[in-house]
Order: C-alpha cells, then sequence, then structure tokens
C-alpha cells in the first residue's frame, strides 16, 4: 500500500482498478487472456524485445559519429536491460502464471523493477529507475504499436491515473465507467481540474509521480475531499473508505434536501446562487442542485469539442438549449477564453513561450474578427430568448474593453440591417481577472453593467504562479492577502460605481470562502454545480453580521497561512461534515 498527498479538485471517494494514461497515451488495464493464447503473447513479448534491440542498437550507433559518450552510455545501460534473460524471463512467467496480455506483463514486471530502484538507499540505483521507465515505454510502443485503445470504448468501470489530462480529454470521458482522477500534473484551477468538477469526477492532482507508482489495474482509492491517493490499499483501508463514501453519500443526500430551499442568510439577505457551466447540458444540473441561473457558461468548450469551428447557428443552438432552461433568470455567456491551456484541437496556433501572457481570451478575439462576430450574433438572437447577458473575459484596460463593445455595437448594427431581432438592452459584464483591471475597476466600472471576478486568473496573474503547475501549486492560493486586498478594492469600485459584482473563480466553490465573500459584500456568486447545496447550506446558517466580523479580522491579517486557517476553522464550525 502506497499513499500519496495531491491537491483535492472534485470532492469525492473513488474506489476501482486503474487505468492508466501516461504522457504517450498509454493505457493498460489488467486483461486476461486464454490459457491458450498465452504462447502467442509470449511471442509478442519477444518480438517487442527484437525490435527495441534495434532501434537501440541504431541509435547507439548513431551517436558514435555526433554526440558524446554520455548518451552512448545510456543507450549501452537500456541495452544492457533489454538483453538480459532474466528480466524476459520475469515477464514471460507473468503471461503463463496469470494468462494476461504482454502490454499488461511487460508494464507491471518493469513498473515492479522500476519501484525497487526507488526504494534502494544508493542514489545510483536511484537514478537507474528513470531508466526502466524509458525501457517500458520502448517496450510498449512496440507492443502497442497502433493498437491503442481509445478510452471512450471503456466497458468496466476504472480510476483514470495520467502524467496529465487536457480539459477536452477529460470533458469527453465517459462518465458511467470513468469513476475517479489522478494526475502527477494540474492545479487546483487549472481548467482539466475545472471540468473534473462540474463533471462530478472525484479528483485528486498534483501528485507528482504518481504514474511511475501506479501500474494499470491496481486498486487505487482517490479521496477527492482530503487529496489523498491510496495504491493497492489494504483490506482494513478498503472497507474505512467504504464506509467514508457512504458518509459523503449521506451528507450530499441530505444537502439535495434543501435544493428548493432560498439562499438566504439567518438575518434575511438573499444572495443569487448561478452555476459555472461548459455545456449547455450542465443547466439541467445547475436547476437540479437549486441553482438560480447560469454565472458563467465557458463557450470556449464548444471550439474545444469540435473538430472544426462552430457556425453561428451551432453557438444560438447551444445557448437556446442553456436559456430553455432558465428562461426568466440570468444566463451569462462569457465570449471565447481560448488560449493559454484552452487550445483549440487543430493546435492552430503557433506554441507560444508564454502562453497564459501571451494571445489568449479577448485579445485573441479582438484579432480574429470573424469568430468573434459569429459569436457576438449569436449571443444576440439567443438574447430575445430570455435573460441573456454578454461577458467579456481577461479585459485588463480600458481600450480593450471599448473595442469589444465597439465590435458588439457593430454586430448589433448588421443585425438592425438584416431586420433581425435581439435585445438592445442586453447587460455587459466584464471578468475581473487581472491585477490591471482591478487596480482600475472604478473605470472600466462606468462602460459596463456588471463584473464578475474570475479568482482563478486573478490569483494566477497577481502572485504570478501559473494555475496549473504542479511545481509551483503550494505558492497558488486565492487566500494571499495582495489578492484579498484588490478583490475589496474591485468590490468596493463596484459598488460606488452602482453596478453588479459577482464572483465566478473558483473560490466561490470553496465552502471555507462563502462567508468571507459576503462579509466583503458579494450577494452573487457563480459556482459549480455540484457545490450549489452546501454552499446553500452554509448561507443559511450564517448571519450577514457574522461575515462582516469575519471578513473584517481576515482583512486586517498579513499572512496567506493565517488567513486559510482561520478560513477553513470558521467554516468547519458551520458545517462540519464537509471537512
Ligand atoms: C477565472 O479565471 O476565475 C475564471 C472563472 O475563468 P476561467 O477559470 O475559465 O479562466
Ligand atoms: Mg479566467
Amino acid at each position: 500500500m502506497e499513499i500519496k498527498k495531491g491537491i483535492a479538485v472534485s470532492p469525492g471517494i473513488s474506489i476501482g482498478k486503474s487505468l492508466i494514461i501516461d504522457s504517450e497515451d498509454y493505457r493498460i488495464p489488467r486483461r486476461s487472456i486464454r490459457p491458450s493464447h498465452r504462447m502467442a503473447e509470449i511471442q509478442r513479448v519477444r518480438n517487442a524485445f527484437t525490435e527495441a534491440i534495434s532501434e537501440l542498437t541504431q541509435l547507439e550507433e548513431a551517436q558514435d559519429q555526433t554526440e558524446g559518450s554520455r548518451i552512448k552510455d545510456i543507450f549501452a545501460v537500456h541495452l544492457r536491460f533489454l538483453r538480459d534473460r532474466s528480466l524476459r524471463r520475469k515477464i514471460t512467467d507473468l503471461i503463463h502464471a496469470e494468462s494476461v496480455t504482454a502490454e499488461y506483463a511487460v508494464s507491471t514486471t518493469l513498473r515492479q523493477i522500476a519501484t525497487h530502484f526507488r526504494n534502494v538507499k544508493d542514489a545510483y540505483i536511484t537514478e537507474r529507475a528513470a531508466d526502466i521507465y524509458d525501457i517500458e515505454r520502448r517496450l510498449l510502443r512496440q507492443l502497442l504499436g497502433r493498437r491503442r485503445e481509445d478510452v471512450e470504448h471503456l466497458s468496466e468501470e476504472v480510476v483514470i491515473v495520467a502524467r496529465e489530462l487536457s480539459p477536452t480529454q477529460t470533458a469527453g470521458f465517459n462518465r458511467e465507467y470513468v469513476k475517479g482522477l489522478a494526475t502527477d500534473a494540474g492545479g487546483r484551477t487549472s481548467h482539466t481540474a475545472i471540468v473534473a468538477r462540474s463533471l462530478g469526477i472525484p479528483a485528486v492532482v498534483a501528485l507528482e509521480d504518481l504514474t511511475e507508482i501506479v501500474g494499470g489495474g491496481d486498486v487505487v482509492i482517490i479521496d477527492g475531499n482530503r487529496g489523498i491517493v491510496i495504491v493497492n490499499p489494504d483490506e482494513e483501508t478498503v472497507r474505512q473508505y467504504e464506509e467514508y463514501s457512504r458518509e459523503f453519500a449521506e451528507l450530499e443526500h441530505k444537502l439535495d434536501a434543501i435544493k428548493g430551499e432560498p439562499a438566504v442568510t439567518r438575518d434575511g439577505v438573499i444572495i443569487t446562487l448561478l452555476g459555472n457551466i461548459e455545456f449547455p447540458e450542465e443547466a439541467g444540473v445547475v436547476l437540479e442542485k437549486g441553482g438560480d441561473g447560469i454565472g458563467l457558461y465557458r463557450t470556449e468548450f464548444l471550439y474545444l469539442n469540435s473538430p472544426s469551428e462552430p457556425t453561428e447557428e451551432e453557438h444560438y443552438e447551444a445557448y437556446a438549449e442553456t436559456v430553455r432552461v432558465f428562461k426568466h433568470r440570468p444566463v451569462v455567456i462569457r465570449t471565447v477564453d481560448l488560449g493559454a491551456d484552452k487550445y483549440t484541437q487543430s493546435k492552430r496556433f503557433a506554441p507560444e513561450p508564454n502562453p497564459f501572457l501571451g494571445l489568449r481570451s479577448i485579445r485573441f478575439c479582438l484579432q480574429n474578427l470573424t469568430m468573434f462576430k459569429t459569436q457576438l450574433r449569436a449571443i444576440l438572437r439567443a438574447s430575445l430568448l430570455g435573460e441573456v447577458q454578454v461577458m467579456f473575459p481577461l479585459i485588463t484596460n480600458l481600450q480593450e474593453l471599448m473595442q469589444a463593445k465597439f465590435i458588439l455595437r457593430d454586430v448589433m448594427e448588421d443585425l438592425d440591417e438584416e431586420s433581425i431581432e435581439y435585445n438592445k438592452n442586453i447587460r455587459i459584464g466584464i471578468m475581473i481577472e487581472t491585477p490591471a483591471a482591478a487596480l482600475t475597476a472604478s473605470t472600466l466600472a462606468r462602460d459596463v453593467h456588471f463584473f464578475s471576478i474570475g479568482t482563478n486568473d486573478l490569483t494566477q496573474y497577481t502572485l504570478a504562479v501559473d494555475r496549473g503547475n504542479e511545481l509551483v501549486s503550494t505558492l497558488y492560493s486565492s487566500a494571499d492577502p495582495a489578492v484579498l486586498r484588490l478583490m475589496r478594492m474591485v468590490i468596493q469600485d463596484a459598488h460606488k460605481a452602482q453596478i453588479d459584482v459577482a464572483v465566478c473563480g473558483e473560490m466561490a466553490s470553496e465552502p471555507e470562502y462563502i462567508m468571507f465573500l459576503l462579509g466583503m459584500g458579494i450577494r452573487t456568486l457563480s459556482l459549480t454545480p455540484p457545490m450549489i447545496p452546501e454552499t446553500k447550506q452554509i448561507i443559511r446558517s450564517v448571519t450577514i453580521e457574522e461575515c462582516n466580523n469575519l471578513a473584517r479580522k481576515i482583512l486586517a491579517m498579513n499572512s496567506e497561512r493565517q488567513i486559510s486557517s482561520f478560513l477553513r476553522n470558521a467554516a468547519r464550525k458551520i458545517l462540519p461534515e464537509a471537512f
């Protein structure tokens, strides 16, 4: 049994057999074969070794003329392993004894050896573990060739273990079979984490070297509440987790019971709880969880999930489907936020050295006007169906906002000329996600109907910490005083200008921040749908006065640690079962 600590990004517990998708997309489930097929599998292992040896010999020879001896030495070490008969025998013995596939036998045997090396207290031998993984990959490449199986065609329940997953990959998982996710990379607000949360799949990220420890088919527990992953748990641990999982399900059930109740504080202040969605189908989940509308529709997923750029009709249909669910309630459609970690499938953008500081979001739209206008036309047409609002992401200065509004007006004129109707008074908002926007909020407020604070990016850009990079994930925290002070500034400026201000970053989905946000004057939260009931329960348990006191204390604190622990303790008192 091995226990790994990462970052909990999507709540819930799952226990299941692992399916590994490594960086090269190999998945090695445990597959049994008929005993009569064992010789054929053993022959495949032999062929894979022969091919790998020949490939490596050629590489080694090529090194003679080019690079120095260091690389040649590495190849020599790999060749020695591959020529070692006892290694091959271990693999073929496993096929004989357990009637499993060649891939599974290769992966399991080599990972066992690597784990053994990693545990030896000798730096030289520990480092050899990396060579073993290399050899594993080389052999798997030979074995799998074009036979990589598609994760979309699963037929049994699995928990996915991967070095990293893209938001699109995650969104494509079949929820019926994919019961949990664990990745080496990622951070709390990486888009993959966000997608896992909205799909309701328990997930833990930033596990650093989990993929090196887990073998395909190993039993894995994913504790998406505490950020723990347990590989090959003993019986007692499985029993404890099964019980914990039952308790957690009971809490969810209990909370679901209040979904029809209003989100009102004990002293009668009504809070609007909206949902964040990536796909129109999720609007139904928001409604079911007791949400009052959609506060953030991440429309770029329309692009990420399709082989070609969506047409105006496709945009319109997606928006119409969402609005149908919330006919007389707000549906805030955010214009596409492509770029950074959300590239289109065609990868037609040249790689940027710093994609999060590059051509993303509104900047990308302002340089791709045809695409931008197509979306705006669809949003405007859909505005007739309900309370549609439009929101521009990643605004950093007034000029950008003016440009975006100018294009919107242009599209309105086009529609007028074509006698196509739309809501002429559509509400326009911007996301406050950069320190630049926060610091100039009083200016920006004059030209919009509302702000929505995107705490994920605001934290990233304020602290200069990549939100998806596990190497700096401990530095990423929205509880940092710098982030909170910028937020206070934005909220105060919005109040002064008498415009609405909401929070739609993940902060609004985290129970510990709710009291603080109310205390800062926030009355609209937009959050991941599964967290709506819990958030409502917190709101219904507190008074605004309590929240004001808490916010005052927090804003006087200077350390992130102190703030985090204070917030956690306060929330734990209100909803102990959730912690
Ligand atoms: C944010 O940055 O807080 C936000 C809500 O937008 P996204 O997570 O899609 O970048
Ligand atoms: Mg953002």
